[in-house]
């Protein structure tokens, strides 16, 4: 089967779900039908094939549930207000929120349509796909604000659009002499690794965007794995070619209910990032976002996973957790917890062992001394 062959044979609409579930002796609820209809289906047949058992990981991320109809108090469709960082009176493909960074928009479609996800009122559908007009009018408007150091292009998912148009969207963004960075949002090495396998035009692409000297903008792929079971040899393989192209890999986490909101599989998908290569960035709080109430934790649930994450893995692979505040005002790391605050003489403070040891005192390097030190940790003073 080939890379496009996998695509085509997506679960897509409720006819093709109504025969997957009935194979799988599961309850065929009717109002599928009206989920998929308000959120777009697709779970293409490699995806599909992760699923271990009903209601597992996988299938929770891709399988629609009625719970997507609810309605929760304070979910909307937009919680983060993107829309209402499009620039005043210009291009809908941008989305301008901190001063020095912008995300564009390029595409509409994705290789799954993730239930979970925090454009779910605009992925899928065809309506609201940008042209390759919008999209130039987007690097133009980049072009224009020389404050723009980094863009992130995104979407949907920027690996789904022809080779051809990913190139021209890199090659007009890498004329802009201030961009220092650019970094691909997608989740196709998860979902879709084969087309990165397979797509000899779309790695050609990617390698003549790799930066040639300090003058070229930087290539970043931020990728999206959020449970162990998606990391799979295909997908190592797929990671495998994006790395040895020389482009730095980093993964965005979102924290959901039955799917990773427990510290072992949380480990456990840090442990197999690290094998794949690639750096653990964010877990994200889930987004306040109409039609994923199901998948919601208490905020305290990705503190507590950190937290128990400290001295039990390797620091790098730790990510940070973060909550994308409500109604556009950015990202904010979520204090692990451990600092219980300062001392009386203001010279430092006292954190928990994060592997059980204990509360130790840390001194605030604030003071040059002339001689030999003297510890203003009393645990450490010799007597
Ligand atoms: S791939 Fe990303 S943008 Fe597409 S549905 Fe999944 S989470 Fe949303």
């Amino acid at each position: 089967m080939t890379y496009k062959d996998v695509l085509k044979n997506s679960i897509r609409t409720f006819e093709d779900l109504e025969k997957w579930l009935t194979g799988r002796k599961a309850r065929v609820d009717p109002r599928l039908r009206d989920v998929i209809e308000r959120y777009p289906m697709r779970v293409n047949s490699y995806y599909l094939g992760l699923i271990e058992k009903m209601n597992d990981g996988i299938w929770k991320q891709a399988i629609p549930d009625v719970e997507e109809l609810e309605h929760y108090m304070d979910l909307t469709e937009d919680p983060l207000d993107e829309e209402g960082d499009i620039p005043l009176g210009g291009p809908r493909t941008i989305i301008h929120r901190y001063p020095d960074r912008v995300l564009l928009f390029v595409s509409i479609e994705c290789a799954m349509y993730c239930r979970f996800c925090t454009r779910k009122r605009k992925v899928g559908d065809e309506h609201k796909h940008p042209s390759t007009e919008e999209i130039h009018r987007g690097i133009d408007y980049i072009a224009a604000h020389e404050d723009i150091r980094d863009v992130l292009v995104s979407g949907g998912d920027p690996f789904l659009i022809p080779a051809k148009r990913l190139d021209d969207i890199l090659t007009r963004l890498a004329q802009i002499k201030h961009l220092d960075l650019i970094r691909i949002g997608t989740r196709v090495p998860c979902v879709w690794p084969q087309r990165i396998i397979e797509d000899k035009e779309l790695i050609e692409v990617l390698r003549a965007h790799t930066p040639h000297s300090l003058n070229d903008p930087q290539l970043y792929i931020n990728t999206h794995f959020n449970h162990p079971n998606e990391i799979t040899e295909i997908s190592f393989q797929a990671v495998k070619i994006l790395r040895d192209l020389g482009i730095p890999l980093a993964n965005q986490s979102v924290l959901l209910k039955g799917v990773n909101d427990d510290t072992d599989i949380m480990r456990d998908l840090v442990h197999a990032l690290g094998k794949l290569g690639v750096k653990p960035y964010y877990l994200y709080y889930a987004d306040l976002v109409e039609g994923t109430g199901h998948f919601r934790t208490g905020i305290h649930k990705g503190k507590e996973i950190c937290r128990d994450l400290c001295g039990a893995t390797t620091g790098f692979l730790r990510p940070t957790y973060v909550v994308d505040a409500m109604g556009g005002r950015g990202k904010v790391p979520v204090d692990l917890g451990y600092s219980e605050g300062i001392s009386e003489d203001r010279r430092g403070g006292i954190i928990t062992s994060a592997i059980g040891l204990g509360k130790v005192y840390i001194n605030d390097p604030i003071e040059r001394i002339e001689g030999k030190p003297k510890r203003h940790n009393h645990n450490l003073q010799r007597k």
